[in-house]
């Protein structure tokens, strides 16, 4: 991974090159690419052993015009302000083009979660939860789960915004458990936007996705899910996926599920014996598939790399897994680039679904879940090679960018500049 790029400048850079297709004035363009206000805070946690430790995190709240700022806690020794940054503006955009009501928002903390107990990260959860109380809240800023959070963490915020504030308010977190006031379909929702935008993509560009082959970096909860499901419900073949640890591959494709199952007893993909062969990340990233899905971190595919790709098409299920440079590269190269902010965005749909069940009070069924994720991504979809086509982008990315800042420009100017 290369730690060339910095992701808040490249956030910035693609908010640019989607400018010159739009008529926005200078000034308002550069309220587009800073955040609104960040929270930084030094969260102090006492050990099992009773030494106390100091934690860094973060809350960036980058733009609130299309309503309240949306977005995950991530749990990473990598996380910093810059990340917590640019990942809160590809939030703004990313609900914009799928055109859900928040805004966009990101938090994290520096943190290894496998150094610590349970005890010791519910307690640091809990420490971060109070900080953000004040800023949070169902019409506030409803944070949801990223890299290395999930269900458990958002109950624990939950719980401690509740005890402190007095009162039940599910909708001040998403990506909570069923019983918890989670959502049917979440845990697969990011997955599932994934496969719909390689669908989609596929039929756009006049490609068989029934027995394309199908690589993935990073083989967690967007990955693995993505590759199950094109499996299962499009007919892909899954011949390569990596994580952390190194990367597995056999042309003839793998059970996906299987191999998801063998990393949970595991914890890696190496060593599962449906592949024939081990790969570095760098191979599986530059294999000669139809489909290729980065699904890890920011930064993967650096310039270098991009001239080595060899895949067709590639559908980002991670945030930010392509540098502007390796963009400019793969366009050039034509290699298909469906960005994330569409790609990963049934995260947040199913999260704003979620949030509607909360204030309602009344739960959908998975199926009327999966019906309305289906509907928002394939009309995102369309508005993207809509916008493609009519404003004579160089890629996929620029149009999506070109929808979304149009959607957050005409919001704020309704509202107007205040005071
Ligand atoms: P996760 O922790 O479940 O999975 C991440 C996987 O990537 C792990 O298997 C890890 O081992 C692997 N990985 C880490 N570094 C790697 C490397 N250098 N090479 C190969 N694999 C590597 O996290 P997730 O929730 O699936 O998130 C993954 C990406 O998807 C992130 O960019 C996240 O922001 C994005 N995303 C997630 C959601 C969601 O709902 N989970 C929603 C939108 C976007």
């Amino acid at each position: 991974m290369s730690d060339e790029a910095n992701p808040f400048e490249s956030l910035q850079e693609q908010v640019d090159d989607a400018a010159e297709f739009l008529d926005v004035e200078a000034d308002l363009l550069e309220r587009l690419k800073h955040p609104e206000r960040i929270l930084e805070t030094n969260l102090t946690v006492e050990m099992d052993d009773g030494s106390l430790e100091v934690f860094k995190a973060f809350r960036s709240q980058f733009n609130g015009d299309r309503g309240p700022y949306k977005g995950g806690i991530r749990y990473h020794p990598g996380v910093s302000r810059d990340e917590v940054k640019a990942l809160s503006g590809w939030m703004v955009y990313k609900t914009a083009v799928v055109d859900v009501p928040y805004g966009g928002g990101k938090g994290g903390i520096v943190v290894d979660p496998r150094e610590y107990s349970d005890a010791e990260m519910e307690r640091l959860t809990r420490a971060f939860a109070k900080e953000l109380r004040p800023i949070i809240g169902p019409n506030q800023d409803i944070p949801a789960p990223d890299v290395n959070t999930g269900q458990r963490e958002m109950n624990w915020i939950k719980d401690t915004y509740e005890t402190l504030e007095n009162t039940t308010a599910p909708g001040v977190i998403t990506g909570k458990a069923p019983d918890s006031g989670g959502s049917a379909g979440r845990v697969e929702a990011t997955g599932r936007s994934t496969m719909l935008t390689a669908r989609e993509a596929f039929r756009y560009l006049g490609k068989d996705i029934e027995g394309a082959t199908v690589a993935v970096q990073g083989y967690g909860n967007a990955g693995s899910i993505a590759a199950r499901l094109i499996e299962e419900e499009l007919g892909g073949t899954v011949v390569a996926a990596s994580d952390s640890s190194g990367a597995i591959y056999n042309p003839d494709g793998f059970d996906a599920a299987a191999a998801k199952d063998y990393k949970d007893e595991t914890g890696s993909v190496t060593g599962f014996d449906e592949a024939e062969e081990e790969l570095t990340n760098e191979e599986l990233l530059t294999l000669d598939v139809d489909l290729l899905i980065p699904a890890a971190l920011e930064n993967a595919i650096d310039a270098d790399l991009a001239e080595e790709v060899q895949a067709d098409v590639v559908v980002e299920a991670a945030n930010g897994p392509i540098t502007p440079d390796a963009d400019d590269i793969l366009t050039e190269r034509d290699v298909e680039v469906f960005p994330d902010i569409l790609a990963n965005a049934g995260g947040v749909t199913v999260s704003y679904f979620e949030w509607v069940q909360n204030r309602q009070r009344f739960y959908w069924t998975e199926q009327r879940v999966n019906d309305e994720l289906e509907r928002v991504v394939t009309e995102a979809f369309d508005a993207l090679t809509d916008a493609y086509e009519e404003k004579g982008t160089p890629n996929f990315r620029t149009a999506a960018y070109v929808v979304a800042i149009e959607r957050v420009v005409k919001a704020y100017q309704q509202g107007g500049t205040w005071p």
